[in-house]
């Protein structure tokens, strides 16, 4: 097992005024703290001595095997001021263990989980000033792996590089808790069976621009993929899970089918709800449904849930030839009941009764 301690080149540290600066509207994914968790892993010496630099380029090869087949995992979560001003962040352990199904479907090396949550916990605390006190405000994580041997042969790597990088985050969406509206992508898949839609892995974000752009010049925020094989299938939006809740209180969810990646927001939410007393139902969902449900009544609220974008209710979801809209009704009072519930726990202001939060 590979030592849990790190080495520490700390960094020249940013004035407090400029980065007091940049919290005070972090925006999201714009802003890099002042350090960086650097692990190398090569297939003859396993893991190495991990590292906390100052942040900053990587030196690469041009003929790194990530530049050329894409070989590349990652995760994203949170870290939380809470009131009294400790901090912490959101079933890490979680994240390891979807980090490492990515890595086997990738063919990258699987990381003690260990190590993944004490990296994590090593960038936050050395970098605990930027995690913001704003509402709504949390300090982004974003773990990765890449390929990294120096090969042009199409072969899994031997040589690969785990990374932390930390930015201070807004909300994902700027409109806050307001409805977004969905574009239902019915040109472009996302995943087909036996490919790559349950890993979190650069690729697939890759092919989900282009419909992403076009979701854009129809004016909506997000994208909705269904199942290339039989297209009424639901499977998911870009990079959310979707939930539909029924008049009488059940939720809907795409079921795990291999296609869709296994939210870490979605897993915890379908406990929440149970917790409630609520029923949920993991099944094969199709647009026919929900636009039927939304015609007769009986479905009565849609909403999108990730560690980005917390829960964020859908108001709309455009296809080419129809449009599902929620209107007034959006945000829903489940949506938000969940929404608050969630967040309450991750900010320490409800009681985290199932053990989720990490302590930095
Ligand atoms: N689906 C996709 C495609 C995603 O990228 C994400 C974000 N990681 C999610 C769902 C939601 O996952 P989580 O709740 O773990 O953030």
């Amino acid at each position: 097992m590979t030592e849990l301690t790190f080495t520490r080149t700390e960094a020249a540290r940013m004035p407090a005024a400029e980065r007091e600066a940049i919290l005070a509207d972090p925006g999201f994914g714009n802003h890099f703290t002042d350090h960086m968790v650097s692990i190398v892993w090569t297939k003859e010496d396993g893991w190495q001595q991990p590292e906390l630099l100052p942040y900053g380029p990587i030196q690469m090869d041009p003929a790194s095997s990530v530049l050329h087949y894409g070989q590349e995992v990652f995760e994203g979560l949170k870290a939380y001021r809470r009131e009294d001003g400790s901090i912490v962040t959101f079933r890490p352990d979680e994240n390891a263990k979807r980090l490492n199904d990515s890595a086997r479907r990738l063919a990258l090396p699987e990381i003690p989980v260990e190590l993944f949550v004490a990296a994590v916990r090593e960038l936050v605390a050395a970098d605990a000033e930027w995690v913001p006190r704003g509402a709504d405000q949390t300090l982004y994580l974003r773990p990765f792996m890449i390929a990294d041997e120096s090969f042009l042969g199409v072969r899994s790597a031997e040589r690969a590089r785990f990374m932390v990088i930390a930015s201070p985050a807004g909300p994902y969406f700027s409109g806050g808790v307001k409805p977004v509206s969905i574009w239902l992508s019915q040109q472009y898949a996302r995943a087909g069976r036996g490919g790559t839609g349950a890993a979190k892995c650069g690729g697939n974000y890759a092919a989900s621009l282009l419909p992403q752009n076009e979701a854009a010049a129809q004016g909506c925020q997000q994208v909705l993929f269904t199942d290339s094989a039989t297209p009424d299938t639901i499977d998911e939006l870009g990079g959310m899970n979707l939930f539909l809740v029924r008049a009488d209180g059940t939720l809907l969810t795409p079921q795990l089918n291999g296609n869709i990646l296994e939210g870490i927001t979605r897993k915890s939410l379908i406990e929440l709800a149970r917790d409630r007393g609520m029923a949920v139902e993991e099944r094969e969902l199709t647009v026919s449904e929900w636009r039927a449900g939304v015609a007769d009544g009986s479905i009565t609220e849609a909403f999108a849930c990730g560690t980005a974008a917390v829960i964020t209710p859908i108001g709309q979801l455009k296809a080419t030839d129809f449009t599902i809209d929620f209107g007034a009704a959006a945000p829903g009072p489940t949506t938000l009941a969940l929404r608050e519930e969630l967040t309450g726990i991750q900010f320490g202001t409800r009681a985290d009764t199932h053990g989720w939060l990490d302590l930095v």
